[in-house]
């Protein structure tokens, strides 16, 4: 966890519920309604801020208790693709701000993360991006993010274990906790080659105060990941962020093929499997987030086996629900020794 003398908004969150809810996909959502594409998001930040923030309120009123900066490229090396590069505080920071003010009217806690995504650059020796400058562009970022009042970094979308350090250092020079997610989107695995165990090895040496996986494929491989992740008895939160389904071209459109019955269905795998933190990522509306915060509500997070054979199969009787989840005395005691046999003889 992060250093300090009082619990940071993200710890204390932690601490008070069982599980965060996230939020959706910021991209997709904004060219639904009128990013054009090659136009960078950050864009928006300036010219529709009003859009940028009703987006944000749409998840806050869907029920996140979390929800990311409109600042994926955010880095000089993204930004400088669209000229602005020479705005990377400026644009951080008013990302951040806007954000602030969303989540401060709420009446409720809600956290701000600041989205810092990948340089899309590769690292030295392999590529050109030498690591000091890559600690120093993402230091730039997460700098303005920090001075407009971000709760906690949250570093997504990396499939380079180097970029991910990087990053991880980048933001350790700033007084806020620290969340990442890796996308595994070729056959399990990040475009590196890393693997969900892998990277919870990582995410425990490098300190990280939450991780996870976002994006990738569908919703079934990002729960693969959640199951690496948890066979890798992680000592920190874990988190789940996937795609709202597989996305296909339908009349110059990418459109997601993802049901608010299919995320909600997620959503429940996913903390049942032991995920902590839960939202989606591309495609995902906040309809989706919306029935996803029912679901979740709804449910009493049963065992991960009872929950899949209920899902395929209906409901089982109370009963027999708390023997497949190993939660009747009478079958404990049982297990312990014949001590409730005695106790009954
Ligand atoms: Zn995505």
């Amino acid at each position: 966890m992060s250093e300090g003398l009082s619990a940071t908004g993200f710890e204390a969150l932690l601490g008070e519920k069982s599980f965060l809810l996230a939020d959706g996909a910021t991209g997709t959502n904004l060219f639904a309604i009128g990013l054009e594409s090659g136009e960078a998001p950050e864009t928006w930040l300036l010219e529709h801020p009003d859009r940028v923030q009703a987006l944000h309120q749409s998840f806050v009123e869907a029920g996140s208790d979390l929800f990311l900066t409109n600042t994926f490229g955010g880095t000089q090396h993204r930004l400088q693709l669209h000229g602005l590069d020479d705005q990377v505080g400026s644009l951080n920071r008013r990302a951040a701000q806007l954000a602030r003010e969303v989540a401060d009217k709420s009446g409720r806690r809600v956290l701000v993360a600041g989205s810092v995504g990948p340089t899309g650059e590769i690292l030295a020796p392999l590529g050109k991006l030498e690591r000091a400058d890559a600690v120093a562009s993402f230091a730039e970022q997460i700098e303005g993010l920090v001075e407009g009042g971000i709760d906690l970094v949250w570093i997504e979308t990396i499939s380079a274990p180097d970029e991910l350090e990087a990053a991880v250092e980048a933001a350790r020079g700033f007084d806020v906790p620290v969340c990442a997610t890796m996308s595994f989107d070729s056959a399990g695995r990040t475009m590196m080659g890393l693997t969900p165990r892998a990277f919870a090895g990582l995410a425990a040496d490098f300190g990280i105060d939450g991780f996870g996986a976002n994006c990738g494929v569908g919703a079934s491989d990002l729960m693969s990941s959640v199951l690496g992740f948890m066979d890798a008895r992680p000592n920190r939160p874990v988190i789940a962020k996937a795609n709202c389904g597989i996305p296909s071209y339908e009349d110059g459109q990418i459109v997601y093929s993802g049901t608010v019955e299919q995320m909600s269905a997620y959503a429940l795998l996913a903390r049942a499997a032991g995920a902590r933190i839960i939202g989606g990522c591309c495609g995902t509306k906040p309809e989706h987030i919306a029935a996803m915060r029912q679901a979740l509500d709804a449910n009493d997070n049963p065992d991960f086996r009872v929950l899949a054979i209920e899902m395929a199969l209906g409901q089982m009787s109370e009963g027999a629900r708390r023997i497949a989840a190993g939660q009747d005395e009478l079958q404990a005691s049982f297990r312990r020794g014949g001590g409730g046999r005695r106790r009954r003889g």
